[in-house]
């Protein structure tokens, strides 16, 4: 089955063709960070005109890429929530529009199961069961995963996410959005003994996060630094360093309880922070030592991306599911709602 997959839960369109006995066939991404940039951050009104704009090239890129006439596509699956409303709709009405037009069946998929299952489309995929660190611009989450829509929450941030608090953090640094991959790069020039962030919730039991303190512990370290007549490079870089390593430290040692709580053999981590080196590396180290491996997706299916909707969409449409005639558009919605695979396969 060839599925064409449609993102536009924020600020990126994305657009692919997975093809489920050749894999994935092409991917496309624009990326609308420079429009935004002027505003300080994203304008819903303008993400949903500049999807409008860019859908159909970017729909006629990838199947000129991948070398299909558009009646080849069998299927197509576009992000459904959780995202800005507009922006939802425009993806949505874009493939009903085109499932209507070609006479296949369309599905609306949940963006952070897209995620989730983005480490599936590597040529070393994990298999089931998995626990899952869902780490991205909106979410902090650790998932016990069994299967497709078994997903058990075990904990998530009660605040701020890791990548909102990586992009925080870069604000008050004087760096681009996104901040994560610039704190990332500035950090590499840090001292690591200078500064020591706190760890947050690490001290009590539980698998919650908080991330909204190293805010705070960051922009009064900087403060305290100006004070004192510092605003070097090198200072911020130090600062950069310790919150990136408290920020990595934290993720690892929650994710280390997680698997020894559920007693599974793998982690998957997804979403656009899992994209940051310290944290693939230290959470490799973790997962050897407790004899566990780690599992990733390259970089560019981290953040946003169509390939990963139109694979979690393929597991979906192959189960039978259909939108039938309702373009789906959910601005909010819990991950562990999603109708499970096994239940849908034997009703
Ligand atoms: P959500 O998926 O929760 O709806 P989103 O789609 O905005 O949110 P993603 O696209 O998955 O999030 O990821 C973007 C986030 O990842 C940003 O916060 C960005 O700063 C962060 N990020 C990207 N690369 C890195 C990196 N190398 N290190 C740390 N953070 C990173
Ligand atoms: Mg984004
Ligand atoms: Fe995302």
């Amino acid at each position: 089955m060839r599925v064409l997959g449609i993102e536009t839960s924020c600020d990126e369109t994305g657009v692919a063709v997975y093809d489920s006995e050749r894999g994935l066939l092409s991917h496309v991404l624009y990326s609308q960070v420079a429009m935004h940039a002027d505003y300080g951050g994203v304008v819903p009104e303008l993400a949903s005109r500049d999807h409008v704009r860019k859908l159909l090239p970017l729909c006629r890129q990838v199947l000129d890429d991948a070398g299909l006439q558009l009646t080849e596509i069998e299927g197509i699956a576009y992000t459904a929530g959780p995202g800005l409303v507009g922006a939802l709709m425009v993806g949505g009405s874009f493939a009903h529009a085109l499932g209507l037009a070609l006479g296949c069946p369309v599905l609306g998929v949940h963006h952070m199961e897209g995620h989730l299952l983005a480490p599936m489309l590597e040529p070393d995929p994990p298999a089931f069961p998995f626990v899952a660190l869902l780490v991205s611009g909106g979410h902090t989450q650790l998932v016990d995963v069994q299967g497709v829509g078994e997903y058990r929450l075990l904990g998530e941030s009660v605040d701020d996410a890791a990548g909102e608090a990586f992009d925080k953090a870069a604000k008050m640094l004087g760096l681009d959005y996104p901040g994560g991959p610039q704190v990332a790069r500035l950090a590499e020039q840090g001292d690591p003994a200078r500064y020591r962030f706190p760890r947050p919730m690490t001290d009590r039991p539980g698998l919650d996060f908080s991330f909204s303190g190293l805010k705070t512990f960051t922009m009064n370290t900087l403060a305290a630094a100006t004070r004192g007549g510092d605003d070097s490079e090198q200072t911020r870089a130090d600062i950069a360093r310790a919150f990136e390593t408290a920020v990595v430290e934290t993720l690892a040692i929650k994710c280390r309880r997680a698997l020894r709580e559920t007693g599974r053999r793998a982690l998957v981590i997804a979403g656009g922070v899992s994209a940051n080196k310290r944290l693939r590396e230290q959470l490799d180290t973790m997962a050897c030592k407790e004899h566990a491996r780690l599992f990733y997706a390259r970089p560019e299916f981290c953040t946003d991306n169509g390939a990963m909707i139109a694979y979690a969409g393929w597991q979906r449409l192959r189960a039978g599911q259909r939108d039938g005639d309702r373009i789906l558009a959910v601005p909010r919605w819990p991950l562990d709602q999603l109708p499970s695979l096994m239940t849908e396969c034997s009703a």
